[in-house]
């Protein structure tokens, strides 16, 4: 097995703990690779490197040009290495080749795209209302970001943070999640090739407890970028919020896909099956609620479950499977205890709801696709996020009834629309409440649409212009250039 070190201004190190934790393959179950078991002492060496580095290393005299080119030149680095990090990627966490080489190969865009935006950050001059005054404003970086990322999609959910933190000249220190640390390990030895100077980007691995918390709360961290579950986004916003710092949580959701009876059908029970099952419904936009217009509803499950139950399940590095193990252990006790909250409530179970004995699935953590009609909306298992390939059908009989059930969540992370009715399409569009809304697909992202949530999933955007704001903060610069002293005692 390979033991890995970790990145602390510019060197690979060993944990000051001297102890090493194991990664574990899903699909055998085995441990395949031991990781840097970091703590308190690290996250200090990391946070010192990137505050030298934020302050006085070449970093800070770069032009934004020149620190654009950087991150496209890691995006082009990143690209010729996505086949190699995308079978890391699945044999850390489990998700499907497919997928995560679909990921991978896009990953180089968010370096793309926001290398090209770093020279483009501009103040502005305001006509300002007071006379003989110069008045203009900057946007300057925030100093040393704290990037804490989660098991699902390691690499693509850390560009997310990385490339504007980056385009807009910050430093970083990222830790990732336990359960998929290789791929972040790897993966920073090309920040090194790419050219950036030393500190400019650490990783330190090792748990929430003993990583993340003493990161977000170090005196020299400026802002947090945090995606995970909504309870551990609580505690970081609490931690964050002890020395007032900017903070942005991508968390978890119930996203609806709503279903009408004028929609194409053969696309919805696709986009549904998509919504759930692809990702083995680890997936923050999972579409875990498909709520069905009542005229369409029995003709509409008969066809979700005929398409269900063709899905190949088996070895995720295996690029016909279609779903594939749920990638840590607490996660499938999780995911079968919510399979039977379900059942105890009186959902009707159409298909799975079991452990999969299948022989092609080996001694990994696979749950059957799971199917749940009869679903009441106030039931946990439509209120609570699995992180599963667990869904729960709701019928809903007008545009207002599926609108209020849609909304009746704590989260508001993405929904689905399905209708051939542009009507429909734009007043659904407007009344859900959710930062990504679909209409007539599913479970699309690029690193030029803003995503984030409402509600308790989460605050403020990645991907998109929008996203560079959250690492930059406005200076206002006033110069007096009439000369005439103002009454000192009375505000200008
Ligand atoms: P967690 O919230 O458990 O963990 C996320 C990250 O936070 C991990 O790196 C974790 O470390 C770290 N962490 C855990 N406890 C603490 C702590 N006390 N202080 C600081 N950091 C801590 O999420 P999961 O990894 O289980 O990921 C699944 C969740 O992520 C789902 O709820 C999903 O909805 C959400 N998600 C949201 C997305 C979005 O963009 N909105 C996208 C993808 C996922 P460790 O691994 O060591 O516990």
């Amino acid at each position: 097995m390979k033991k890995h070190r970790m990145l602390i201004g510019g060197q690979w190190v060993e944990p000051a703990s001297g102890a090493w934790f194991e990664s574990v393959n899903p699909f055998t179950a085995a441990p395949w690779a031991l990781v840097p078991r970091g703590g308190k002492d690290d996250v200090d060496r990391a946070v010192a490197a990137a505050k030298a580095a934020f302050y006085d290393g070449e970093w800070r005299k770069l032009t934004a040009t020149a620190r654009g080119a950087l991150l496209r030149r890691l995006g082009d680095i990143i690209a010729a290495e996505a086949p190699a990090l995308a079978e890391i990627e699945t044999t850390d966490n489990g998700k499907l080749i497919a997928e995560m080489r679909g990921q991978l190969n896009y990953v180089p865009q968010w370096f793309h795209y926001f290398g090209g935006l770093a020279d483009k950050i501009e103040g502005r001059v305001i006509p300002i209302d007071k006379p003989g005054v110069f008045n203009f404003t900057r946007e300057e970086p925030l100093g040393v970001v704290a990037a804490i990322t989660p098991w699902n999609s390691p690499l693509l959910l850390a560009a997310w943070k990385l490339a504007p933190a980056l385009a807009a000249g910050n430093t970083v220190v990222w830790k990732p999640s336990e359960f998929s640390s290789v791929s972040a390990l790897v993966f920073g030895e090309l920040f090194e090739r790419a050219g950036f100077p030393p500190g400019v980007v650490n990783i330190v691995t090792g748990y929430g407890n003993e990583v993340g918390e003493p990161l977000i709360t170090h005196g020299d961290v400026a802002k947090i970028a945090f995606t995970g579950g909504d309870r551990t986004g609580e505690h970081v916003y609490q931690l964050a919020a002890r020395g007032i710092k900017r903070i942005t949580l991508e968390l978890g959701g119930k996203s609806a896909n709503i279903v009408f009876d004028d929609a194409d059908l053969d696309e919805a029970v696709k986009g549904v099956v998509s919504g759930i099952f692809a990702a083995t419904g680890q997936t923050c936009i999972a579409g875990s609620r498909a709520l069905i217009h009542r005229p369409i509803h029995e003709k509409f499950v008969e066809r979700l479950l005929a398409l269900a139950r063709t899905a190949r399940m088996g070895n995720p590095l295996d690029a016909a499977t279609q779903v594939g193990p749920i990638t840590t252990r607490p996660q499938y006790e999780k995911v079968l205890d919510y399979i039977r909250i379900a059942k105890d409530e009186g959902a009707v179970c159409r298909l799975g709801g079991t452990p999969a004995n299948r022989p092609e699935c080996g001694s990994g953590w696979f749950v059957e696709p799971t199917i749940f009609t009869g679903v009441q909306p106030g039931m946990r298992i439509a209120q609570e996020e699995v992180f599963g390939p667990v869904l729960s059908i709701i019928p809903f009989d007008t545009e207002e009834e599926a609108v209020r059930i849609a909304n009746g969540t704590v989260y508001g992370l993405a929904a689905g629309v399905w209708t051939t009715s542009i009507r429909r399409a734009l007043t659904m569009s407007e009344r859900l409440e959710a930062g990504t809304v679909w209409v007539n697909t599913y479970r699309a992202v690029s690193y030029m649409s803003p995503f984030g949530g409402y509600k308790r999933s989460g605050i403020g955007r990645e991907s998109g212009i929008e996203a560079i704001r959250e690492y930059l903060q406005t200076k206002s610069v006033w110069i007096d250039i009439a000369g005439n002293a103002p009454n000192p005692f009375v505000m200008r």
